[in-house]
């Protein structure tokens, strides 16, 4: 078991062997079914051997991955595999086609480093994927954790992964007491790891770290009574299982306000597109206006003026507007109040390179966020 340094940990011969066997023993028995997975098989001479995946779609779905469940993913990855089924198909598409595949599951700067990453693989390696984590590292948006997923599950290489799920696992396995968000227990949690991974079947192994966070050791009541690893926990041994991981507290969501104008005439949206940088940039979405955080427009009149005289020096057009609703969305740093206007009376021309008019079917085909999409759902149900 792990010295108590938090720079350097040496597992001893025996923890190594009883943590791998029981994971893989338990991983081989009973691993979910997974579109990307490939599972373990078992050679004539009944030896046990990883199979190797295909790299684009463990490339793809531990990008999905990230920060979103694995029930969610599914239906997007077997969307977005039929629509991109190979690392040529996604560098080939434009930025809007990847992103409105996206659409939904958030954090869309993922997608983009996606699509660069593919690009990447095209125009720098010939085609062929990199299959070292050191190599891996240079493509866009690939950290240490999707390098190593990538080289053990689809490359057999002995390459370690840390993400939260892995880290709450070692963390109570370990019995670690300093918070998985430090530094130093975070240097402690990936030396674990790398110490951990086998030479053989490393895929395997890491994917039933992933599905022993995901299906057993779960955040707040892990299930120990089922864990493989019981044996080997010091948490369980300690009665630490539900205190650890020890997390530092979050910082707080910003709180903000978007005005949205919902403008529909002659059966056309009126659009927009978002800035080339920060949230959810380059995509589309009705005119809407961000209030800065001191502005006061809590008073409906004055919201509506400014909004008014905002949307005409930007447009060009002249409106009377209602409020029809408004809903929070949260994203990792913001607490955005949506306020969705419906505009009528709508006269004035559209300034040139300002938006577009978009029928309800072109609609569907633009990029938007869930938020921005789902205002004009609202005021089309309404109206
Ligand atoms: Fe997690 Fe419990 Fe298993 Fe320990 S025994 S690894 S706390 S599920």
């Amino acid at each position: 078991m792990p010295k108590k340094s938090p720079d350097r940990v040496q597992l001893s011969a025996k923890a190594l062997r009883d943590i791998r066997q029981s994971l893989l023993k338990w991983y081989r028995a009973g691993a979910r079914q997974l579109p990307w997975r490939e599972p373990p098989m078992k050679t004539k001479a009944g030896r046990w051997m990883q199979t190797l995946a295909d790299p684009y779609r463990v490339l793809v779905s531990e990008v999905m991955l990230q920060q979103t469940q694995v029930d969610t993913v599914i239906d997007y990855f077997n969307r977005f595999m039929q629509r991109f089924p190979d690392v040529q198909a996604l560098a080939e598409a434009n930025e809007q086609e990847v992103l409105h595949a996206w659409q939904g599951l958030g954090y869309y700067r993922r997608a983009r480093h996606l699509h660069a990453a593919a690009r990447a693989i095209i125009e720098e390696h010939d085609a062929r994927f990199p299959e070292t984590v050191e190599a891996l590292l240079k493509l866009p948006g690939i950290g240490d954790y999707s390098a190593g997923a990538i080289a053990s599950i689809a490359f057999g290489k002995c390459a370690a992964i840390l993400d939260g799920n892995v880290a709450r696992v070692l963390a109570r396995l370990f019995a670690i007491q300093e918070s998985i968000d430090q530094t130093t227990t975070r240097k402690q949690l990936w030396e674990l790891a790398r110490q951990l991974v086998p030479a053989n079947n490393p895929g395997d192994f890491n994917q039933g770290l992933m599905e022993l966070g995901a299906v057993v050791c779960i955040p707040r009541q892990p299930r120990c009574v089922t864990c493989p690893l019981q044996q080997c926990c010091q948490a369980y041994q300690k009665g630490l299982t539900e205190p650890l991981p020890v997390r530092t507290g979050k910082a707080k969501q910003k709180p903000v306000t978007h005005d949205v104008m919902v403008i529909h005439k002659n059966g056309h949206w009126l659009i927009e597109q978002r800035p080339d940088q920060g949230l959810w940039s380059g995509m589309w979405q009705a005119p809407t206006l961000e209030q800065r955080p001191d502005s006061d427009t809590t008073s409906p009149t004055t919201a509506e003026r400014q909004l008014k005289d905002w949307l005409k020096q930007r447009t060009g057009l002249r409106v009377s507007m209602k409020k029809v609703t408004q809903f929070t969305h949260l994203t990792t740093h913001l607490r955005i109040t949506y306020r969705v206007w419906q505009a009528k009376q709508i006269t004035g021309r559209l300034k040139p390179g300002v938006g577009q008019w978009v029928s309800k079917k072109q609609l569907a085909s633009f990029a938007m966020s869930n938020p921005a999409r789902r205002a004009i759902e609202i005021v089309n149900e309404e109206s």
